[in-house]
């Protein structure tokens, strides 16, 4: 028992004060069961209440939960939580996303197979965010490796392949050699691989690819349009369009051919000194007639961006011997082949002009003196017209590997290259699937690969590449919509997918700004297929708040470099609610913060304090919910105006997910009653009936608005409070109008 102040209860008639040390573990768990049966988190129906999806995203199941999840999944509990209250109908889970190539090594490194080692990470981390009290309806959950979980991710894909927005060509794409694995743009950053950290480099071979160029403009014209996505959201969509201003003009090739050419420096054209063709644009070949070039630029192709090549002086340079007549620019300009493009631009080609741009001048000082070949400049008056450039593209949606939703397609002799029709759909991994790490399994089991053809019956072979996992997260806001009873026959059209959109709220790390963008593309193509009806601004997500990272000694945290908080240590410690108070109050949501002891010290502290000064006042003094403060006098109108503003500023704060500034309100309350308490004593030498009350009534309100951030202890203060009904089913206190 902590000692209690001079206005101690002691001092008071009657106070029989028993406040014992809170037990923090046995509490929350005493809770948790509470919750779990009395069902207060299970989804809604429809009815007059606003319906508000609450989604923070899936977490990998490749270990733990750490603490960027609990950041994510915490402030978007505690608002799943304050929107109930305020009488919404919401719905609130998370779903696992078990494919992909982490889960698949760590199976390998375990000698288990991927589904098992997946079903342990499932239960363990959902035990992880149970113990943390999220108000998750753990009915709405699902595993993405789960057959009637993926095979909508085949749906989808058919569903993209005939519309053209899925589509294989002989492509080169970005191959990591250790993870034997293509990867997608957003997998690899600077030539190196996102898992490995390894070197990447360019292969050509047949990949299936989504077309997300085409909803490019369709991404970026929504962005104006969005007053409920805060600034980091926004500008992480802006991040990944890259999109770059500038004019095109048409370059006239010598020896035939127009090339459009872009550069973002309209005034400096007649500076331009070469035109630089970027390996990956549609027309490169034809600048490589002779053999010597095509022979250069299929070494560009296969060594790709070697680590050591990146820089502008190591990066190869082909110089195509061709030369191109550029409207506006002072002589002809060699044009040269380079993957400096790229970076920079996409698959495109650009003026290059030294006295501008850094890298076009360690380009230009490369480049051999031409031999000035005599001819007429082509004088064009068209002016250069407005142009753009997006360095977002289409990116690889197959792989090599056997972890992942099959591509529901068959190879028959006759027939060629054969959709599985919709109805068979899916097409399961075997049950026996096990991973050894070389090659994929799937081409070397005979019962996955021997199949008949849905056209003509006869024997033929099934594709064995399997889907990214970047396609799963894609839809991965979907199936928490749809009662899970539903999903093996009905989701992207069923009526309770529909209800919940736009999703009210959705809660992003800082780093997930990739996936955002292609989850807004499958709200888009989805409206597109007529699956779901014409969305508001077409866009899925009514409101979005982008949180930053949790940093350890000023770094990201990682296994990689082991300085992972083990949250199971930390909840067995502290307790979950100052777990929870922890990351909230630590920083505003859209900071990034280092993680140490302090605030879970701070927060324990208060939690502590709290216990012990508002435990033994509620239990005697306890107060009808939503009490009115007797103000007669001074300091009790002190207090009941404290009450009435920390309660308007909380709603908001909360409202607005600011739930840094709603803790510490919060907390200050706490100070204002305590101060109110001992001024009454200092005054009036003890405490009267109406002074007890308006302590008991502001205890209650501070509890309730504590409820959506650390609901245990705060659910445990309202039964001491002698309410009958649980804290969490509760109404929040109405507004005070005055
Ligand atoms: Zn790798
Ligand atoms: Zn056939």
């Amino acid at each position: 028992m902590m000692m209690m102040s001079s206005t101690s209860l002691e001092a008071v008639e009657g106070g029989a004060a028993k406040a014992g040390a809170y037990d923090a573990v046995a509490v929350e768990a005493r809770w948790q069961d509470a919750w779990s049966s009395a069902s207060v988190f299970a989804t809604p129906p429809q009815d007059e209440r606003p319906s508000s999806y609450v989604f923070a995203g899936c977490p990998f199941t490749s270990g733990d939960a750490h603490l960027g999840h609990i950041r994510s999944y915490t402030i978007s509990d505690a608002h799943a939580r304050f929107l109930r209250a305020r009488g919404h109908a919401v719905l609130f889970s998370l779903g696992f996303d078990s494919f992909g190539l982490p889960a698949e090594l760590e199976a390998i490194r375990r000698d288990v197979s991927p589904q098992a080692w997946v079903e342990e990470c499932c239960t363990r981390m959902r035990g992880q965010f149970e113990q943390l009290g999220y108000s998750c309806d753990w009915d709405r959950t699902f595993v993405s490796s789960e057959p009637e979980h993926y095979r909508w991710t085949q749906w989808l894909f058919l569903a993209m392949m005939e519309k053209g927005l899925v589509y294989q060509r002989d492509a080169q794409v970005t191959w990591c050699d250790s993870c034997q694995t293509v990867l997608a743009a957003l997998q690899s950053e600077d030539g190196e691989c996102w898992r490995c950290h390894g070197e990447v480099r360019f292969v050509r071979r047949p990949q299936w690819f989504m077309r997300i160029s085409a909803y490019i403009e369709d991404n970026e014209n929504g962005l104006e349009d969005l007053p409920g996505w805060d600034k980091a959201a926004v500008g992480s969509q802006r991040a990944v369009l890259g999109r770059i201003d500038g004019v095109e003009v048409d370059a006239v090739v010598l020896g035939g051919g127009e090339l459009p050419v872009f550069t973002p420096h309209a005034d400096s054209i007649a500076d331009a000194a070469f035109v630089a063709v970027s390996p990956t644009h549609l027309e490169v070949d034809s600048f490589t007639s002779q053999p010597e070039v095509a022979e250069q630029l299929e070494q560009v192709r296969e060594a790709g961006w070697r680590r050591d090549d990146r820089g502008v002086e190591r990066a190869q340079v082909v110089q195509t011997g061709m030369q191109a007549s550029v409207p506006g620019a002072s002589s002809l300009l060699p044009i040269v082949i380079s993957s400096l493009v790229d970076a920079r631009f996409g698959p495109t080609a650009v003026l290059g002009i030294p006295e501008r741009d850094e890298t076009d001048r360690g380009i230009a000082e490369r480049l051999e003196k031409s031999a000035g070949t005599a001819w007429k400049l082509t004088k064009s008056n068209a002016p250069p017209r407005p142009a753009a450039r997006y360095r977002a593209r289409d990116f690889p949606i197959s792989r090599q590997r056997a972890w992942g939703a099959p591509i529901p397609l068959v190879h028959c002799p006759g027939c060629g290259t054969v959709p599985v029709p919709r109805e068979a759909l899916p097409v399961s991994l075997p049950d026996d699937l096990q991973v050894s790490g070389d090659g994929n399994p799937l081409a070397e089991h005979a019962d996955f690969l021997e199949c008949s053809c849905p056209k003509c019956q006869g024997p033929a072979k099934r594709e064995t590449d399997t889907i990214d996992c970047h396609v799963d997260g894609m839809w991965m806001w979907v199936p928490i919509c749809v009662p899970a009873e539903d999903r093996s026959t009905s989701m992207f059209s069923h009526p309770e997918f529909q209800r919940w959109l736009p999703a009210k709220q959705i809660v992003w790390g800082a780093d997930a700004g990739g996936y955002m963008f292609d989850q807004r593309l499958i709200g888009k193509v989805l409206q597109d297929l007529e699956e779901l009806p014409p969305l508001e601004a077409r866009e899925p997500f009514a409101n979005a708040l982008m949180h930053q990272m949790i940093r350890m000694d000023g770094r990201k945290m990682s296994k990689h470099l082991g300085n992972v908080v083990d949250p199971n240590e930390l909840i067995g410690r502290v307790g979950a609610d100052v777990v929870r108070l922890a990351v909230l109050n630590a920083a505003s949501p859209g900071k990034a913060f280092n993680w140490n002891d302090q605030p879970v010290r701070h927060c324990q502290s208060f939690l502590e304090t709290l216990w012990d000064y508002a435990e033994p006042r509620l239990r005697e003094w306890n107060q009808p919910p939503g009490g009115e403060i007797d103000a007669s006098g001074r300091l009790r109108r002190r207090l009941s105006t404290w009450c009435r503003v920390a309660c308007d500023k909380i709603t908001v704060n909360l409202e607005q997910l600011e739930m840094q500034r709603a803790t510490h309100n919060t907390m200050l309350l706490l100070t204002r009653i305590q101060g109110f308490e001992k001024r009454a004593v200092d005054q009036r030498g003890e405490l009267d009936d109406a002074d007890r009350e308006a302590i008991a009534a502001a205890l209650l309100l501070l509890v309730q608005m504590l409820a959506p951030c650390t609901p245990h202890i705060a659910e445990e203060l309202w039964a001491v409070a002698g309410n009958e009904t649980l804290l969490s089913a509760t109404p929040w206190p109405a507004d005070d109008e005055s």
